[in-house]
């Protein structure tokens, strides 16, 4: 049961910000870099799954009015005709035909877009929604609580553990805490390649290398064990490693897998 394979898998893009790789490794220099922000459209006969969300759409307009001051930190490029809806229409599906929305971790540039999707089951690791309202005051910049507020009413399972999300081995929930309580990443089986789905589980192909963690990272020894473990499952399974902000990545792997 374990040779169920995903029928495609689009990487949407989402808006570009530009940060320093300082920001997303300890050990990254002041280099500017410019960091995609992509979800991920998968395809399997039992439903349409989506990977993160990206950020929400306010932004394009009023980044300060949305986010605060954390928008002069990380200026934005992204355009109205580039929103998440819009791009899952550019593939030929609309965002209610989406099943399930696995949320890698609830920081802004992931959650920007669940209302799209009211009618779809989410899955996120566990105390990941108890942090998002509540997280500690240092980090509260990166949880914009108006992603959050309209969707306690949706249908939300938190998973502490790994997750074989339709029980065919195709599409694997893995619980990579570290980053937030409840990081985590996703393993893609594809017909032709598998694709280990990182999140912010580690954020830079340097990060993974040197297993570096991050500032704002809620338990770094955690996030190490985690950058371990997506190491070892990326080896066993002769999987692709796809880290969601990295630039390089970004450029060099498909943005459409079959
Ligand atoms: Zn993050």
């Amino acid at each position: 049961m374990a040779d169920g394979k995903a029928k495609k898998m689009w990487a949407l893009p989402g808006a570009e910000l530009t940060a320093p790789a300082s920001l997303l490794m300890h050990g990254g220099d002041a280099s500017l870099l410019q960091l995609p922000c992509p979800s991920f459209l998968i395809e399997h006969p039992k439903g349409l799954v989506l990977f993160d969300s990206g950020c929400n759409p306010k932004i394009i307009d009023d980044a300060a009015g949305y986010w605060g001051e954390v928008a002069q930190a990380l200026p934005i490029k992204w355009s109205k005709s580039d929103t998440l809806d819009k791009q899952i229409a550019g593939v030929g599906y609309k965002a209610s035909d989406v099943k399930y929305v696995i949320l890698s971790h609830s920081h802004l540039d992931h959650s920007g877009g669940l209302t799209y999707f009211p009618k779809a089951t989410f899955i996120v690791g566990a105390n990941e929604l108890q942090y998002a309202y509540w997280p500690d005051p240092d980090r509260r910049w990166a949880f914009i609580l108006n992603d959050f507020l309209p969707t306690r009413a949706y249908n939300w399972l938190e998973f502490d553990q790994d997750l074989d999300l339709f029980g065919d081995g195709a599409l694997k929930f893995l619980y990579t805490p570290g980053h937030t309580p409840g990081e985590c990443s996703l393993l893609v089986n594809l017909s032709n390649r598998k694709f280990l789905l990182t999140g912010d589980t580690v954020h830079l192909r340097a990060a993974i290398t040197q297993e570096a963690t991050m500032g704002i990272d809620t338990d770094p020894i955690q996030s190490v064990k985690s950058i371990r473990r997506v190491k070892a499952i990326r080896d066993m399974h002769g999987a692709t490693v796809w880290i969601t902000h990295d630039p390089d990545d970004w450029k060099e792997h498909p943005h459409l897998v079959e």
